[in-house]
């Protein structure tokens, strides 16, 4: 049987793997320290033999007994809010983190998959962006401590695959949505949804011209699995390639939901990226992979698990990590 360790096992992307992995018949190791995720994503798979959690931060030494056959490090901080709240978190996961589990891949013989993120394009000159593109980060911006977390995290993997031979992967994950992502974690789909639901109008940041392309959680973890099956170690692109912009996207909330709140409008907030468009050719020639659910099709499902939340959950104060550490 294979043995996969997931880390960020309680978060929204983890818990999904997790499912995966263990459907597919793994042995799984779910590793997290719970700073922004929540163990009601894995409860359900709590009672299975199959499946192990340990309660612990990557950027500690890390220690797992047995032989590994696979490791997906996913765990970071992934909202604008919650890397403005816990910034020097969000840069240890990315590097230390990162670098921990490096080690343990190449003392394990063990092939590793490592979660990046399109803000390595930062606000792109290039549009859509493919593999190729360097980007444009600010370093000193407020949302430097994440790109330029996973834009390490991507360069001591690929030294770590051409100095040691270890066997990685790094996947490109563009704006995702579905169940289980935190309502209170500032994130556009869940904010829009969440105010729809609680009745509050909708804040469209900035006059809504800047534009995000949305994949379906499903879509997302297929992306994910194929690459990590794959041979191809340079980074891949996984995400919808339909772009909207945000006023449209709160306008498609608001007939979805049926809310009659209104749309409200705020300030941007600082180095928001004006476009974000994937170029996905890499991973449809090399995956034989693209995005299979419509947005229409996807938002509902996303909308009906945030329905079925208690008042208490879709009120929740945002949380407090300072209690959490
Ligand atoms: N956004 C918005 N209202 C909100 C939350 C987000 O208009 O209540 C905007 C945000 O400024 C950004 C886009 O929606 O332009 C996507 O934001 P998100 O935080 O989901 O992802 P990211 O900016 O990292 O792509």
């Amino acid at each position: 049987m294979k043995k996969t360790l997931i880390t960020g096992a309680a978060g929204f992307l983890g818990s999904h793997l997790c499912d995966r992995f263990i459907a597919e018949g793994h042995h799984v190791i779910g590793m997290d320290n719970l700073i922004t995720g929540d163990l009601k994503n894995i409860e359900h798979l709590f009672p299975l033999e199959r499946f192990e959690f340990y309660h612990h931060d990557v950027t500690k030494f890390v220690h797992v007994p047995g032989k590994m056959d696979y490791i997906l490090h996913f765990a970071s901080p992934a909202s604008p809010i919650d890397y403005l709240k816990i910034p020097i978190d969000t840069l240890k996961v990315g590097s230390l983190g990162t670098l921990n589990l490096l080690g343990l891949a190449k003392d394990h013989g063990a092939r590793i998959l490592v979660a990046s993120t399109s803000e390595v394009y930062g606000d792109p000159l290039v549009h859509p962006q493919n593999e190729d593109y360097y980007g444009n980060v600010s370093p000193i911006g407020p949302r430097g401590v994440y790109d330029e977390a996973k834009r390490f995290l991507e360069s001591i993997t690929m030294a770590y695959h051409r100095h040691h031979g270890l066997d990685t992967r790094i996947v490109r994950i563009f704006n995702t949505y579905g169940s289980r992502m935190r309502l209170n974690d500032g994130r556009v789909v869940p904010a829009f949804i969440g105010q729809a639901l609680r009745g509050q109008d909708l804040t469209v940041f900035g006059d809504g011209s800047q534009t995000r392309s949305f994949t379906y959680i499903d879509d997302q973890i297929e992306g994910i699995y194929r690459l990590l099956m794959s041979d191809y170690v340079e980074p891949v692109n996984i995400g919808n390639p339909e772009e909207t912009t945000i006023l449209e996207f709160a306008e498609e909330i608001i007939k979805l939901t049926g809310t009659d709140q209104k749309i409200v409008f705020k300030p941007l907030p600082q180095d928001d990226p004006l476009q974000r468009q994937p170029d996905i050719s890499r991973a449809k020639e090399i995956l034989d992979w693209e995005p299979k659910v419509e947005r229409a099709e996807g938002l509902k499902k996303a909308y009906n698990y945030f329905k079925s939340l208690s008042p208490e959950q879709l009120w929740e104060a945002h949380r407090d990590f300072s209690n959490n550490k």
